[in-house]
């Protein structure tokens, strides 16, 4: 067997990695020189896998946002840590099929494990259920599916037999400022936009205790709260929440796609006082842990529940008494993201987790008080973990500031809006990233200002 195509990938994949630190952030291609470089008739014989490989590598390099940089702050991305993106390699080639332990006991016993420790190192109640999914997506829908279930089970309804239409109304109550993927999954799951119930957040984006109260009733309800918005990084008051839902049948879903990492942080627990006390758990290992893309994590307190809403059965998928990873998402075949998060979890131990998250925050607050007191810059959140909501006060000067940013190259962040107002979002995740990345984004920043001023 040639095997020529991988010593190419490999060689090429480090050249790339070690090129992060330099290479300017932005792409440099268009569209149509990528199409160029890229595109012709479909190929009708074969060609060199080797060849293929290095040809791909050159013509996409040049439109290659460099996400995994540290000096990338759009969006929450983060990048991959050298094991996890190792274990992710070994992953490609062992190209086992997860969903069964009968077809990959390797895949099986290490997401296992790796639940394991993800449990003990979040602090979520013993026996708590897990699930490898591709984000936070397919976290949440996971989540919500297997709340849809205990909710009506708890109501005397069974959802896998009787439907939904047969069910009684389920109440959906949201924060005003939870993640689009919530309103995304509960369509998925059968549920209409009117259906949905917003309750008023306060100025920082977190749940108001008082109104989720103002909103409960005795229906079977699903309420969606959040550890870590996407613009401020604000965490809703779990505890409090948990009173307010105490002795109902209401399940209480955490989107912890960017924040549930503050949970492993002990100088973070004030963010997180009563999250276990939650039904489930959504969170993102491609997000602030630094695996690489695709992988999700759901959690949830109700195991017999989760398995009710995900597991399928036929003669032909033989369980064997061990733990089936397919019990618990909604794929059968699926990749084996369990080794890159083992494989994470191990390389950064419990303290390396601790000083990354810690890290990533102390550089989101370097950001907010080397800008802060710039004239014409103002932040607008409280910078409790890795997020920063830049305003430049005006919009169209916020769109020229943030344009220039992305073409200088030296960083890279993106536009929102929130509460009301035009900004730039500053996200840190990449588990590289230090002071010395923060000054040289905040000097291209301020060159930005200074230019389109
Ligand atoms: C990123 C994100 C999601 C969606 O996760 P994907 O990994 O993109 O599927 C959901 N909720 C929050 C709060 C997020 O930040």
């Amino acid at each position: 067997m040639d095997l020529k195509a991988l010593e190419v990938a490999r060689e090429r994949a480090i050249a790339f990695l070690s090129s992060l630190p330099d290479r300017p952030v932005r792409p440099s291609a268009t569209a149509e020189e990528l199409r160029a470089a890229l595109d012709g008739p479909l190929p009708e014989t074969p060609s060199d896998p080797a060849s293929v490989i290095s040809d791909l590598a050159d013509a996409a390099d040049a439109g290659l946002l460099a996400t995994p940089s540290p000096r990338f702050f759009g969006f929450v991305i983060g990048g991959g840590t050298p094991a996890a993106v190792a274990a992710d390699w070994l992953t490609s080639a062992w190209d086992q099929n997860a969903g069964l332990y009968t077809v990959s006991p390797a895949a099986a016993v290490v997401e296992e494990i790796a639940a394991r420790w993800l449990i003990e190192l979040l602090g979520l109640p013993a026996g708590t259920s897990t699930g490898f999914v591709s984000g936070g997506t397919m976290a949440n829908f996971t989540a919500l599916a297997t709340a849809r279930t205990h909710v009506l089970a708890t109501a005397g309804v069974d959802l896998e037999r009787s439907g939904l239409r047969a069910a009684p109304a389920i109440r959906l109550v949201v924060g005003a400022e939870r993640h689009p993927t919530i309103d995304m999954t509960l369509r998925y799951l059968g549920f209409g936009s009117d259906e949905i119930i917003a309750v008023e957040s306060d100025e920082q984006g977190r749940m108001r205790p008082t109104a989720l109260r103002a909103v409960l009733t005795d229906e079977p309800t699903i309420v969606c709260v959040q550890a870590g918005n996407i613009n401020s990084g604000a965490f809703d008051p779990f505890d409090e929440i948990a009173d307010v839902v105490d002795g109902r049948n209401v399940w209480v879903h955490v989107d912890g796609a960017i924040g549930l990492w503050a949970a492993a942080v002990p100088s973070m627990q004030h963010l997180v006082r009563g999250l276990a006390r939650a039904d489930s758990w959504s969170t993102d290992a491609h997000k602030l842990l630094n695996v690489p893309y695709d992988s999700g994590l759901v959690f949830t307190a109700h195991p017999d529940a989760h398995r009710r809403a995900m597991t399928t059965s036929a003669s032909y998928l033989l369980t064997s008494g061990n733990r089936d990873p397919y019990d618990f998402v909604p794929e059968l075949s699926r990749r084996a993201r369990g080794f890159a998060v083992y494989a994470a979890l191990r390389a950064l131990g419990r303290a390396g987790v601790i000083e990354m998250v810690e890290r990533m925050h102390a550089c989101a607050r370097r950001f907010a008080e080397k800008l802060g007191g710039q004239a014409g810059i103002e932040i607008l959140n409280d910078v409790v973990l890795n997020q920063v909501f830049v305003s430049f006060r005006d919009a169209a000067r916020t769109r020229e500031i943030v344009a220039a940013i992305q073409n200088d190259g030296t960083a890279w962040m993106g536009p929102s809006s929130w509460r009301g107002g035009d900004g730039m979002r500053i996200s840190v995740s990449n588990w590289q990233t230090t002071f010395e990345d923060v000054d040289a984004s905040v000097a291209a920043i301020l060159r930005a200002c200074s230019a389109g001023a």
